[in-house]
């Protein structure tokens, strides 16, 4: 079984989004052609931001979107649920699963700046 691992960077200050300029909900960096057509593993990484306007409309991203709007932030209480919408999430994005099997996902929460 792959893995890929999503970090999500949750800081005191709102990510901004690249989109619209706005404060975003969640900024997340996660894996980006994992495994290659060869089976090789690419290295690569990029942030992806989770934003309350522009990802309205994802049928991916409102779950979590209105999650956070429940919750209001991550803590490790609440983490389960939040990491499966998050999963749904990702998976919704145009990153190119070109290893067919679906993958086990292993998020880590951190704090940036406050390890
Ligand atoms: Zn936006």
């Amino acid at each position: 079984m792959s893995k890929r691992q999503i970090d999500v960077i949750t800081t005191d200050e709102s990510p901004i989004c690249p989109r619209c300029g706005k404060e975003a909900l969640l900024l997340a960096r996660m894996p980006h052609g994992w495994v290659n057509a060869s089976g090789e593993l690419v290295d690569g990484r990029s942030d992806v931001v989770l934003c309350a306007d522009c990802d309205a409309d994802a049928p991916h991203a409102a779950p979590l979107i209105t999650w956070f709007h429940v919750h209001g932030r991550v803590e490790r209480d609440n983490s389960e649920e939040f990491v499966n919408l998050l999963v749904v999430w990702t998976e919704g994005m145009s990153v190119p699963p070109l290893d067919e099997r679906r993958l086990e996902t292993e998020v880590e929460l951190w704090r940036s700046g406050n390890l």
